[in-house]
């Protein structure tokens, strides 16, 4: 289904979503831009470059209660589970990079066992694409691990800005249910309009990106190159602040750990909260030995797990080429670098 929506009439589509909780990108403070909740639709603009944080977060959050504990002396301890029933929200603006890295994260939540915590939010979040149209920042490079700037995948509905208006495609029943909800304001897209988005999508994908040469061989060279010396010289700037992964979309790894809030009676509350390969502790066994001790060894973790190890197991780089561990990263160590060094043949 794909209609036509000015851009004048966005704000009254938004107001006739009031049964979900809308959230859409916003300045948060200088050039840092978020997903904040939408408060004035007249406000929202969708011309905005990417936020900082992606948005797994809705779907996965920092931290989430998995169930209370509590247990009175001499009686058997008490667990309620507190599985999420959020309220639907519609997230707009989101760019095709981080809607691939939610597809990512579904492989890892959903494929051989459906996490009931992930499930019971992703159900309820839909997700509004806003294609690329501006030239990629100096660190994208989506086009290199098979994205576009128009990308469908992981979303409900993508719109691209053309003059004075949207394009508003819909990729799901949920997306074409929002639609439905807008009423007249959306007018069925004619054949120039079609010829229109087909444009501006393509002059999107000719702006130049940051290379990857030959993709299909990464996954191969970096095994070849398991035991290289590079991998310590690359990473010897490490700070191991774990920016690279927690703000990657991609990313998914987790600890788990209770929070005690009482010792007597006992009374807490288990959690899970994003972890990160790059900190030295995450892989630390009991005994005290550590499997990755160095740098070099967390860096290559990182790096093998998004273009060796996910491909084979899923047949697809777990990199989605939005650059923000690049551009964020305080030291400057470099994905793309890493993948051009260590990962060709
Ligand atoms: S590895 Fe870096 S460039 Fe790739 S998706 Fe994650 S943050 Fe973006
Ligand atoms: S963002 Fe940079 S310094 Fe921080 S852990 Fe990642 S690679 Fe190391």
């Amino acid at each position: 289904m794909e209609k036509m929506l000015n851009k004048a009439d966005l704000a009254a589509w938004m107001g006739k979503l009031d049964s979900h909780r809308l959230f859409s990108p916003a300045l948060e403070d200088e050039d840092v831009w978020n997903y904040m909740p939408v408060d004035d639709a007249a406000k929202v603009q969708l011309n905005h470059p990417n936020t900082v944080r992606p948005p797994k977060g809705f779907v996965f959050p920092q931290r989430e209660v998995l169930y209370e504990y509590s247990q009175v002396p001499g009686e058997a301890p008490v667990l309620n589970e507190t599985l999420p029933d959020p309220a639907p929200a519609v997230v707009f603006g989101v760019r095709p990079c981080d809607s691939r890295g939610l597809v990512r994260q579904d492989i890892v939540f959903t494929k051989e066992y459906e996490d009931p915590y992930y499930h019971g939010r992703r159900a309820k979040v839909i997700y509004v694409g806003q294609a690329c149209n501006a030239p990629p920042s100096a660190n994208c490079f989506c086009m290199s691990v098979g994205g576009s700037p128009s990308a469908e995948d992981g979303l409900d509905v993508l719109m691209t800005e053309l003059d004075g208006k949207y394009h508003v495609k819909a990729l799901t029943p949920r997306g074409a249910d929002l639609l439905a909800k807008g009423g007249d304001l959306f007018k069925d897209a004619q054949s120039s309009d079609k010829a229109a988005v087909e444009k501006a999508h393509a002059q999107a994908k000719a702006h130049p990106q940051r290379p990857i040469k030959d993709l299909g061989k990464v996954a191969g060279a970096l095994k070849a190159n398991f035991d290289s010396p590079a991998w310590d010289e690359m990473a010897k700037a490490c700070i191991g602040c774990g920016i690279c992964t927690f703000l990657c979309p991609t990313c998914h790894c987790f600890d788990i750990s209770d929070e005690v809030k009482c010792s007597s009676p006992c009374k807490g509350e288990r959690v899970r909260t994003w972890d990160t390969c790059q900190f030295p502790d995450f892989t630390m066994h009991t005994s005290g030995h550590n499997p990755r001790e160095t740098l070099g060894s967390r860096l290559r973790q990182r790096v093998c797990h998004k273009f060796l190890y996910f491909v084979e197991n899923h047949d697809t780089q777990q990199c989605t080429g939005c650059g923000r561990c690049v551009s964020l990263c305080p030291v400057g160590i470099d994905i793309v670098s890493v993948v051009e060094r260590l990962g060709q043949p």
